[in-house]
């Protein structure tokens, strides 16, 4: 089976095709155009399908939140102008005839995990993404957990500092708004006065100024996955977003929740996720090989 497979972001459309042994090849990349708008980056997705011959399946992970039966956009930011309400499973199919998995780009990540990587073998697991914000998807029992209106695992938002910073959500203390890599530079700047991105800012490790706001850094992401881990009681974390590149992050995770998780939830592991840039592709193509 020969899988067209896309990963559509605010800045980038990544594709690639994936064989049946789910190796991708032909690894390419457009400028979004976020601007044009949604509709307008469906009609580009288009064009490179028809520039490919003897595709069996599409596969389509995308920003947004996406109702993955019917193949559409139920919400996106302005990221992306004019994406909620998109069709893109019926466009595609439409103009390709060819059978067309969407869905959303944390919920693809995790199942690229699952399949191919630090998830494999498990069941019940929950991702995070850490970066701008926080992403999060939800594997339960074997497959995606989606949520009354496809928008389960906003984790991002939960409210770990009541009538703490603002978030980009409208609201205020949200854990994304203390626990992403964007917290952690901007309390580097707010104490500091230094512009550093995440890894300038491990680069400086042996700063013990930088240091100490690491360490109350990973304490936000560990007060997080606390309440996580007590809802969701998950046998793995999978934690992603190039930060965890760092080792001594969840190193430290994993030895901050030994001491305060109550005892049987202790079995829990927090790990890094493995597929780097591919789980996106990978997870969308796995889900189009199942229509
Ligand atoms: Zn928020």
């Amino acid at each position: 089976m020969k899988i067209l497979t896309f990963d559509i972001g605010g800045t980038e459309i990544k594709y690639a095709l994936c064989d049946e042994n789910f190796n991708l090849t032909e690894k390419n990349s457009i400028p979004t155009n976020a601007h044009e708008g949604g509709p307008k980056i469906i009609e580009r997705v288009i064009e490179i399908i028809k520039s490919f011959s003897g595709i069996d399946r599409i596969g389509i992970s995308t920003a947004g939140q996406v109702d993955s039966v019917k193949g559409e956009i139920v919400y996106a930011t302005d990221t992306i102008p004019g994406y909620t309400g998109v069709k893109i499973k019926e466009l595609v199919e439409k103009q390709t005839g060819i059978p067309t998995a969407v869905e959303n780009d944390v919920n693809s990540a995790a199942v690229g995990e699952a399949v191919f990587g630090a998830a494999k073998g498990y069941q019940n697991f929950i991702c995070l993404t850490y970066g701008t914000g926080i992403g999060g998807a939800i594997y339960l029992d074997g497959k995606l957990f989606t949520g009354n209106s496809f928008s389960a695992g906003e984790f991002g938002h939960i409210v770990t500092h009541k009538g703490g910073k603002d978030c980009t959500c409208g609201g205020n203390g949200c854990y994304e708004a203390y626990a992403s890599t964007s917290a952690l530079a901007n309390a580097v700047k707010e104490k500091l006065h230094k512009d550093l991105n995440g890894r300038e800012i491990f680069e400086s490790f042996s700063n013990p100024e930088i240091r100490l706001i690491i360490d109350e850094w990973i304490d936000e992401i560990v007060t997080g996955l606390k309440g996580l881990i007590y809802i969701f009681n998950p046998a793995l974390i999978v934690a992603g977003g190039g930060i965890m590149n760092e080792e001594y992050i969840t190193q430290e995770i994993n030895k901050r929740l030994q001491n305060e998780l109550m005892a049987s939830f202790r079995k829990v592991k927090v790990v890094k996720a493995l597929m780097g840039n591919d789980a996106n592709k990978l997870g969308a193509a796995y889900l189009a090989s199942q229509l």
